[in-house]
C-alpha cells in the first residue's frame, strides 16, 4: 500500500511476518529511503547503509569506512561521534565493508539519544574531513622505523596470508574478470595500499557513493516516525546540492557466466602442514527470485546441519574424515553464487572432496526417492518458528540484511522487499514442494559448470614470506636513507598531532547529552524462584513445583519457552573435566535411549529437530560463570514437554559409541588445527591460560588446548575403547552429583498446567530433592595468583600481524553478591 505521509514523504506499508509494523519512506525530492519497524523493548538499532561498488584492489570502500568516524566538517574531531553516542545512551557505533556495500550502525537505549545522535552520524558520513593527517594514521604511512603501517594496513595484513583468503581470492579470479566488482579486494590488498591508494581516490569515491541518493536510513524500535523524518527532512535539505547530477545505481552489469569447469590449487603459509581447504562454487539463480534464494538456504541446512546431514555422513563422520567441517554459503549478486567449503581436510585427501560430491552425493540427490521429506519438513518448520521467535527479540540484523539486499538489487520493487520481510509466506510454500522440486534444484544448480579451488598448506612458504617481506623492509630503509626515515617520523608525528589537537568544546559536549531517562519501551520481566515460595502466584506455584532442584522462572510476555539448565562442574578433577568439551560435543551428536527405545546418532538428529526450536550445550552463561555446563533449549508453549524429555536424553540417555566418540574427537582435531593459523584466536588461548587455574573450564574447555588430548582418545577408540566409556560415564555421574539448577523464560500464566508433570523430572531425583541456590565461585577462586604480571609470547607462523592481549581485573562487590568487570585492551 502506497500513501502520501506528507507532501514529501511517499509511504508504503507492510507487516513483518504478519507480526510488526514496518514502513518504508521514499523522498520525493531525491532518492532518499527511510525504513521504520515498530521492534518492540528498549533498544532502538539504526543502520545506514550505500551501494558501494569498487573496481580496484585500492580498499577504497574499506578506507572510507574507516576515515568517516575521524571527524566530519561540523564536528571536526577526532572520536567525537563516539563521545557524542556515549552520552545519548548508545551503547556504541560500528560499522562494515561487504562486496556490494558500506553500512554503518547505531545501537541506543531509547529513541531521545538515537535522534539526538542520527544527525551527527549522517554528517560524518556525508560531510567527512577526509585529510592527508587522516589518510596517514588510519589508512597508510611507513613508520621512523621504515616499516609500512595504519590502522586499515594493519588489519589487512594479518587477513592476507591467511588460508581462507588466499583460496577465496583465487576462487573469484576464476569466477570473474580482471576489475570486476565482485572479484576485487574491497578491504584494499597490501600492495595497493601502499602503493596506489590515495587521498585522492578516497575523496573522489566518497563524492561518487556517498550521497543522499544512494543512502538508506533503517531503524528498528520504537521512534516516533514524524519526529525521525522531520530529522531526516533537514538532513535532507542540506545534503541535497551534494547529490551528483549523473548518479546511477550501483550493479547494474550483465550477470557473470561459467561457460566450463575450472580448478586451480594454491599454496598458503601455514605451520600445520597437515590440513587444507577445498571450495566449490556455482552460479545459481537471479536476485529477485526470492523463492529459490530461500530454497537454496533450506538446502544448505539440509545437506550440513546436525549429524544426519548428508554431506555430514559422506565427508565429516567417518572413521577417515575427508574434512573437520562443511558449509555451504549463498552470496547475493546479480547473478547468485553458491560455494561449498570443506575445511580441515587432510593433505592427502584434498582431491577426493570435490571427487566424491561429484560422483556420489550430487548424484545421489537428484533422485527425488534420496530425499527424507520428513525431515524436510521439520527443518521448515523450525524456520518458520526462527522466524517467529525473530519478531520477539533480535529482528534487527536479519532485517537489516534483506533491506540492505533491497537496496541494491530489487531496482526499488517494493513488492520485493514486502517478500523479503514475510519469509514465513515463502517458507510455507516451499513445505507443499514435493521431493522433485528439492532434487531438480540439485540438478539444475549443483551439476552445470563449477569453479574449484584448492587451499594446500605450506610450511616453506611462511620462511618465504618472511624472507621476502624483510627484504621489502630493508630495500625500502636504504632508499629512504637515515634522513628519510627520520622524516618520516617527524611526518607521521605530526599526523598525528593534527589529528588529536583539537578538542570538543564544553558547550558541545553539554548540548549533545540525554539528561533524563525517558518512559523508553520495556520488555517486563519477573524473576522468582522455588527458593522462595512465598513470593509465587499460584501459577507460579504450581510450574515449580515440578522441580525437585532450583529453579527460576522469568516471566515475560513470550510465546516460547526457553529453558537453560545447568549443571555445576566446579568440583571436577583436572582428570574429569578434560573429557568434559568431548562430552558435551556428544550430546547431540550420539545415539541415545529415548522413551526406553535405542535410536541411531542421525535419527536422534531428526527427532530433536522436530521437537526443539533451539537447542545448544556449552559451558557458562553469555560469557561469564564458567564453572556451569550449560544445556539450553527452546520450545513452542504447547510441546513444553519436550523439554523434560530432551534434558533427561542428554543428561542420562546418550549413548557412548566409540566409532562416533572417534569421529567427534577427530573433528576437534580438525578444529584445533583451523585454530591454530589464527594468530588472535592463539593470543587470546594463551592470556586465558596464563590468567586462570589449570583445572577450570576456562583453560581445559577448549580445542586447541586439548588437540593433543582429543588425537589420544580417537586412538583410544580404536585400542580401548571401554576405558574411553568408563572415563565419560565417570564424567557424566560426576556432573549429576554435583548442584543441579535451571532457569525457564517464559510466559507461566499462558502455560498449560495440564502440561506440568513432577513424574517426568524425577529422573534427576536420585539424591533427592535439594532445591538451595547453586553457589557460584568467586572471580578470584578461579585465577592463578602468580598471573599478574606475566608476558608470554608465541610464535604464529599463517599470521603476517602481531596480536597483543591485555588484561586488567577488577573486584566489584554489589550488596555481598561479588560481580566481574573484566576489561581487555586488543591492539
Ligand atoms: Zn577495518
Amino acid at each position: 500500500m502506497i500513501k502520501m505521509a506528507s507532501k514529501i514523504w511517499n509511504v508504503s506499508e507492510t507487516m513483518v511476518n504478519g507480526g510488526l509494523r514496518f514502513c518504508l519512506y521514499s523522498s520525493s525530492r531525491s532518492r532518499l529511503k527511510v525504513a521504520v519497524c515498530d521492534s518492540p523493548g528498549p533498544m532502538v538499532h539504526g543502520c545506514v547503509s550505500f551501494c558501494t561498488e569498487a573496481d580496484s584492489d585500492d580498499g577504497l570502500p574499506h578506507t572510507l569506512e574507516h576515515l568517516v568516524f575521524m571527524g566530519s566538517q561540523k564536528y571536526p574531531f577526532k572520536g567525537v561521534l563516539d563521545l557524542i553516542a556515549n552520552r545519548c545512551m548508545a551503547s556504541g557505533t560500528n560499522a562494515w565493508t561487504d562486496q556490494d556495500h558500506t553500512a554503518y550502525t547505531l545501537d541506543t537505549v531509547g529513541s531521545e539519544g538515537f535522534l539526538m545522535v542520527l544527525p551527527i552520524y549522517i554528517d560524518h558520513l556525508l560531510q567527512p574531513m577526509l585529510t592527508s593527517s587522516q589518510f596517514a594514521t588510519e589508512v597508510h604511512h611507513i613508520n621512523g622505523n621504515g616499516e609500512n603501517a595504519g590502522v586499515v594496513y594493519s588489519e589487512m595484513q594479518d587477513h592476507e596470508s591467511e588460508m581462507e583468503n588466499i583460496v577465496d581470492v583465487k576462487l573469484k579470479e576464476l569466477l570473474f574478470p580482471p576489475a570486476h566488482p565482485y572479484r576485487v579486494d574491497t578491504g584494499g590488498k597490501l600492495a595497493f595500499l601502499r602503493d596506489s591508494c590515495s587521498l585522492q581516490k578516497v575523496q573522489d569515491y566518497h563524492k561518487r557513493y556517498y550521497h543522499l541518493s544512494n543512502m538508506l536510513v533503517s531503524v528498528c524500535g520504537q521512534v516516533p516516525h514524524q519526529k525521525l523524518l522531520s530529522i531526516m527532512e533537514k538532513v535532507e535539505e542540506e545534503y541535497l546540492p551534494r547529490v551528483p547530477s549523473d548518479f546511477t545505481a550501483p550493479f547494474q552489469m550483465t550477470a557473470p557466466e561459467l561457460t566450463d569447469f575450472k580448478e586451480e590449487q594454491v599454496e598458503c603459509p601455514s605451520d600445520d602442514a597437515s590440513r587444507g581447504i577445498v571450495e566449490i562454487a556455482w552460479f545459481t539463480h537471479d536476485p529477485n527470485d526470492l523463492e529459490t534464494c530461500e530454497a537454496i538456504l533450506i538446502l544448505a541446512d539440509y545437506f550440513t546441519r546436525t549429524a544426519v546431514a548428508p554431506m555430514q555422513k559422506d565427508f565429516v563422520l567417518l572413521e577417515e574424515p575427508l574434512a573437520s567441517g562443511i558449509d555451504m554459503i549463498a552470496n547475493e549478486e546479480v547473478k547468485c553464487r553458491l560455494t561449498i567449503s570443506f575445511q580441515g581436510v587432510p593433505v592427502e585427501k584434498l582431491k577426493e572432496c570435490k571427487a566424491k560430491l561429484m560422483s556420489k552425493t550430487i548424484p545421489e540427490y537428484i533422485k527425488p526417492e534420496s530425499w527424507d521429506m520428513d525431515r524436510m519438513n521439520s527443518i521448515l518448520d523450525q524456520e518458520i518458528l526462527n522466524e517467529q521467535v525473530k519478531l520477539e527479540t533480535r529482528i534487527h540484523n536479519s532485517l537489516f540484511g534483506e533491506i540492505i539486499s533491497h537496496q541494491l538489487y530489487d531496482h526499488g520493487q517494493e513488492k520485493l522487499l514486502v517478500k523479503r520481510l514475510n519469509k514465513i509466506d515463502t517458507l510455507q510454500k516451499l513445505k507443499a514442494k514435493p521431493a522433485e522440486y528439492w532434487a531438480q534444484l540439485v540438478q539444475t544448480y549443483l551439476t552445470g559448470p563449477s569453479a574449484t579451488v584448492i587451499g594446500l598448506p605450506s610450511e616453506a612458504l611462511v620462511e618465504k614470506i618472511s624472507k621476502t617481506e624483510k627484504a621489502r623492509l630493508d630495500a625500502q630503509r636504504k632508499a629512504l636513507g637515515k634522513k628519510g626515515l627520520e622524516e618520516k617520523k617527524k611526518e607521521i608525528e605530526q599526523a598525528i598531532w593534527e589529528n588529536t589537537h583539537k578538542k570538543p568544546d564544553a558547550d558541545l559536549l553539554k548540548k549533545m547529552i540525554v539528561e533524563k531517562l525517558e518512559e523508553f519501551d520495556r520488555f517486563d520481566v519477573k524473576s522468582v524462584s522455588n527458593s522462595d515460595p512465598s513470593s509465587l502466584t499460584e501459577a507460579e506455584a504450581k510450574f515449580l513445583h515440578q522441580f525437585p532442584f532450583h529453579t527460576t522462572i522469568h516471566s515475560c510476555n513470550t510465546q516460547f519457552v526457553e529453558l537453560i539448565f545447568l549443571l555445576d562442574s566446579s568440583h571436577l578433577s583436572v582428570c574429569q573435566r578434560q573429557w568434559l568439551y568431548l562430552y558435551t560435543e556428544l550430546l547431540f551428536d550420539s545415539p541415545a535411549i529415548i522413551d526406553g527405545v535405542r535410536y541411531d546418532a542421525d535419527e536422534v538428529a531428526k527427532l530433536y529437530t522436530k521437537d526443539l526450536i533451539e537447542h545448544s550445550v556449552h559451558t557458562g552463561i553469555r560469557g561469564h560463570f564458567d564453572n556451569f555446563a550449560n544445556i539450553q533449549l527452546k520450545v513452542e508453549r504447547s510441546k513444553l514437554s519436550n523439554l523434560a524429555k530432551w534434558t533427561e536424553v542428554l543428561t542420562k540417555g546418550v549413548i557412548f559409541d566409540a566409532q562416533r566418540i572417534k569421529q567427534v574427537a577427530l573433528r576437534l582435531v580438525g578444529d584445533a588445527k583451523e585454530h591454530k593459523r589464527d594468530g588472535c584466536t592463539v593470543a587470546s588461548n594463551l592470556m586465558v591460560k596464563n590468567i586462570y587455574k589449570q583445572n577450570t573450564n576456562s583453560v581445559l574447555y577448549d580445542a586447541l588446548v586439548l588437540e593433543k588430548f582429543h588425537e589420544y582418545v580417537a586412538e583410544l577408540c580404536d585400542t580401548n575403547p571401554n576405558e574411553v566409556y568408563a572415563k565419560l560415564q565417570e564424567l557424566r555421574e560426576a556432573l549429576l552429583n554435583g548442584s543441579i539448577s535451571a532457569h525457564f523464560i517464559c510466559h507461566v500464566e499462558d502455560l498449560d498446567a495440564k502440561l506440568f508433570d513432577p513424574s517426568k523430572w524425577m529422573f534427576l531425583n536420585g539424591a533427592g530433592t535439594n532445591i538451595a541456590e547453586p553457589k557460584i565461585p568467586a572471580f578470584l577462586e578461579l585465577v592463578d595468583d602468580s598471573s599478574a604480571g606475566k608476558q608470554q609470547v608465541v610464535a604464529v607462523g599463517g599470521s603476517e600481524s602481531s596480536f597483543i592481549y591485555q588484561v586488567l581485573g577488577t573486584v566489584l562487590y554489589d550488596g555481598g553478591r561479588r560481580s566481574l568487570v573484566r576489561d581487555r585492551v586488543e591492539r
